[in-house]
C-alpha cells in the first residue's frame, strides 16, 4: 500500500511537475501511471570524503529530489524513460546486464540486479524518471535516483525494506554496476532524511542523529555550473591514498587515526598521503562541532570551522577546482554569509553557504552577480530545506 504523502509541498510548481510526468508518460507508453516515488538529493555541510574512511558526516537531504512515476507490468519488463537525459532503457528482469557504453543505464540497472541478488521477488514495470536534482554536480543525483527505483520496487513487489538496507543496497549497485566505490553517505542521506532535519551520521556503525538548525540559518547551495566526473579517477586515487595511509600506520581505517596519533607518525608517510590523512582526521573531527554550532547559532565557530575545511580540501586533499575558489570568494563576499565550503567530491559542482535568513535573497543576488562578473557564467544559487527520505506518494 502506497504511504501518506507528507512531503510534496503541492505548489504550483510541484503540480506542474507531476503533469508534465503524467503527459511524457502518456506519451513513451500510452495510459496513466498508477504509483509514484521520490528520494531526495543531499549536500554535505561537513565531512569531505570521511564516509568511506569511516568517519563521520553532517549531512542534509535536500528539496530538490528525482521523482518517479511508474505503472506494473506482468510480463517482467522494465521500461524506463528519462526525462533528463531525454533517453530509454528497456531490459528484462530475467537477465539483467550490464551496458559497455552508458553510464545512466548501468545506474538503473544495478538496482533491480542487486534487490533479486537478495532474493526479492520484482515485478516489471514502465516508468518516467525526472530529477530536480542537478546531474554529477555534487547533490548525489546517481543516489537519489537509485532510492527512488528501489522504493519504486518496493512498492510494485509489495514487500517493504528498512530504510538502511535500501540504502546498503543502492550503495551496492552504485558499486558493482556503475563501478564507483562509494561510501555510503549519499544512500543514506537519500533513505533518512526526515523534514527539516540535517543528519549526522557515524559512517562506521551507520548509526544517524538528527541535528536541528537554528531557525534563523539558511542552507544555501551555489552551483559553480562546472562539472565534476566521479568515475574520472580522482576520486579512486583519493580513497586509495587514505588507504595506503590506514595501512601504514596499522588502523582499519583513517576514523580509527586521532590528530595526535597522526602528527607522532607523520614521517612514515609520503608527503602525499600525510597530507590526504591530516585532512580526513581534521574533517571529521569538525563534524560534530559543526552540528553543535548550528544548533546553537555560534556564529564564530560556523564561520571558522567551514574556512578550515575549504583550506583543507584545497591545500591538504586537493579538491578544489579554481572554479571553487571564485564561488567561494563570491560567497564569502555576500550579505549575511555565516560560513561556506565544499560539497560533493569536490573538483566543480556545487558548494554550500550557511546563511542569515534575514539575508538569505540579498545573499542570493550577489552571488549571482560576482560570480557571473568573474566567469561570464551565471551560477545557480537556491535556498534548500531538510527534506525526508525515499518513500512512495500519491498525487
Ligand atoms: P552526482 O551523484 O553527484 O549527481 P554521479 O556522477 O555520482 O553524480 O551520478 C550522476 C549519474 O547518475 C548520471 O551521469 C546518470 O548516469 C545517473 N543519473 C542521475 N540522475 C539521473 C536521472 N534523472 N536520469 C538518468 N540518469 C541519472
Ligand atoms: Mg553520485
Amino acid at each position: 500500500m502506497l504511504s501518506t504523502l507528507q512531503s510534496v509541498e503541492w505548489t504550483v510548481k510541484s503540480r506542474a511537475r507531476a503533469r508534465h510526468m503524467i503527459d511524457e508518460f502518456r506519451a513513451e507508453f500510452g495510459g496513466e501511471p498508477e504509483l509514484w516515488t521520490r528520494a531526495p538529493g543531499r549536500v554535505d555541510l561537513m565531512g569531505s570524503h570521511t564516509d568511506y574512511n569511516l568517519g563521520f558526516v553532517l549531512t542534509l537531504p535536500i528539496s530538490k529530489d528525482t521523482w518517479i512515476a511508474a505503472r506494473r507490468r506482468e510480463d517482467g519488463i522494465v521500461r524506463l524513460r528519462s526525462m533528463n537525459l531525454d533517453a530509454v532503457d528497456e531490459f528484462r528482469l530475467d537477465q539483467i546486464d550490464r551496458v559497455a557504453d552508458s553510464k545512466w543505464r548501468n545506474y538503473v540497472r544495478g538496482v533491480p540486479a542487486v534487490l533479486q541478488q537478495e532474493g526479492l521477488a520484482l515485478k516489471g514495470c514502465d516508468a518516467i524518471i525526472h530529477s530536480s536534482v542537478p546531474i554529477e554536480s555534487g547533490l548525489s543525483s546517481s543516489a537519489a535516483l537509485e532510492c527512488a527505483l528501489a522504493t519504486m520496487f518496493e512498492e510494485l513487489g509489495g514487500w517493504h525494506l528498512l530504510p538502511q538496507r535500501k540504502a546498503q543496497f543502492g550503495q551496492k549497485a552504485e558499486h558493482e554496476f556503475a563501478g564507483v566505490n562509494c561510501g555510503i553517505l549519499d544512500q543514506y542521506s537519500a533513505c533518512l532524511g526526515l523534514n527539516g532535519c540535517a543528519l549526522l551520521l557515524d559512517c562506521r556503525n551507520l548509526s544517524t542523529r538528527t541535528v536541528h538548525l537554528a531557525g534563523n540559518i539558511h542552507v544555501v547551495i551555489c552551483n559553480t555550473m562546472s562539472r565534476r566526473r566521479l568515475s574520472g579517477g580522482e576520486y579512486a586515487q583519493r580513497r586509495s591514498e587514505c588507504e595506503q595511509g590506514a595501512a601504514i600506520l596499522g588502523v582499519p581505517a583513517l576514523r580509527d587515526l586521532s590528530p595526535h596519533h597522526l602528527a607522532s607518525r607523520r614521517n612514515e608517510l609520503s608527503d602525499t598521503v600525510a597530507r590526504r590523512c591530516e585532512f580526513i582526521v581534521a574533517e571529521s573531527a569538525r563534524v560534530e562541532l559543526l552540528a553543535q554550532a548550528l544548533s546553537s547559532n555560534d556564529r564564530d565557530a560556523i564561520s571558522s570551522l567551514c574556512a578550515a575545511s575549504f583550506t583543507g580540501a584545497k591545500d591538504l586533499y586537493e579538491i578544489v577546482s579554481p572554479a571553487m575558489e571564485t564561488m567561494m570568494d563570491c560567497m564569502l563576499a555576500a550579505p549575511g554569509v555565516l560560513g561556506a565550503r565544499q560539497a560533493g567530491a569536490g573538483f566543480g559542482g556545487c558548494m554550500v553557504a550557511l546563511v542569515d535568513s534575514a539575508h538569505t535573497e540579498a545573499f542570493r543576488a550577489s552571488v549571482i552577480d560576482s560570480y557571473s562578473r568573474a566567469t561570464q557564467t551565471t551560477p545557480e544559487v537556491w535556498p534548500v530545506t531538510g527534506a525526508r527520505g525515499a518513500e512512495a506518494f500519491h498525487l
